[in-house]
């Protein structure tokens, strides 16, 4: 239902917070964010209002690099286990996915069929396995897997293995980036961008983007483009 993400120099926890109660009109059963740690992906989600996920937060909660989400339940109850971010089975990879995939009972099997355990009931965790069973750059790994899926989404990805980004995607469901000073953003929705920068570039359809603290590039599946950023024209009065 909503996503957030934040990569920087700042304490990444309270900005995806902030972020999700931007978002917390459109509604939603459960919310939870994951940052990357030293050397681990922390998490933290349950079927509960922000507020509640917020006064919640374990101490511990640092990293500076993090994605989070308001989760509307297509598949699987609202329930913690079910809650976004999705972790892949090694613990490396956290996804928050924003729509329906509809070959998940296939792929679902597929990967049990592998021996992998599936840990929730949704049709996101298949994706957080996929990529992290995948070859190559992150980049690389996100293409096959969404060269395996049916669906709508859009999506970002955390993986410990490349602690320094996160790539976000596009297909049906909206993705924004907010380009800040040496920190990137990005929301569902401009609502949750607008305190923090006004400069945003929308994703399309079809395409995808690595955030970096430092910038941004944003591709396809055939090429690499570097999409110009707009300015919101944002009325907060
Ligand atoms: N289909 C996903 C789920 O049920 C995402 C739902 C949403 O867009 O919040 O977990």
């Amino acid at each position: 239902c909503g996503i957030v993400g934040y990569v920087g120099a700042k304490p990444a926890a309270p900005i995806l917070v902030d972020g999700l109660a931007r978002l917390e009109y459109r509604g939603y059963d459960s919310a939870g964010v994951a940052v990357l740690g030293p050397s681990e992906i922390r998490l933290h989600r349950d079927a509960v209002r922000v507020r509640d996920l917020e006064a919640t937060l374990p101490k511990r909660f640092g990293g500076k690099v993090g994605i989070g989400h308001t989760r509307w339940a297509t598949h699987g109850v609202p329930s913690q286990r079910n809650a976004h971010p999705q972790l892949s089975a090694d613990g490396r990879v956290a996804v928050v996915h924003n729509g329906i995939i509809d070959n998940a009972a296939q792929l679902r099997a597929e990967l049990e069929a592998d021996g992998v355990a599936l840990a929730s009931d949704t049709d996101t965790e298949v994706l957080a396995h996929l990529i992290a069973r995948a070859d190559g750059t992150l980049e690389d790994a996100v293409l096959a897997t969404l060269d395996r899926i049916d669906g709508t989404y859009g999506l970002a990805v955390l993986d410990r293995e490349h602690p320094d980004r996160i790539v976000v995607a596009r297909n049906g469901s909206p993705i924004i980036i907010g380009i800040g000073d040496r920190e990137m953003h990005v929301a569902s929705d401009t609502s949750a961008l607008v305190r923090y920068t006004r400069q945003v570039v929308h994703l399309d359809d079809g395409e995808l983007a690595t955030l970096r603290a430092d910038g941004y590039q944003t591709f396809t599946r055939d090429a690499r483009t570097t999409k110009t950023a707009v300015t919101v024209d944002w009325d907060t009065s």
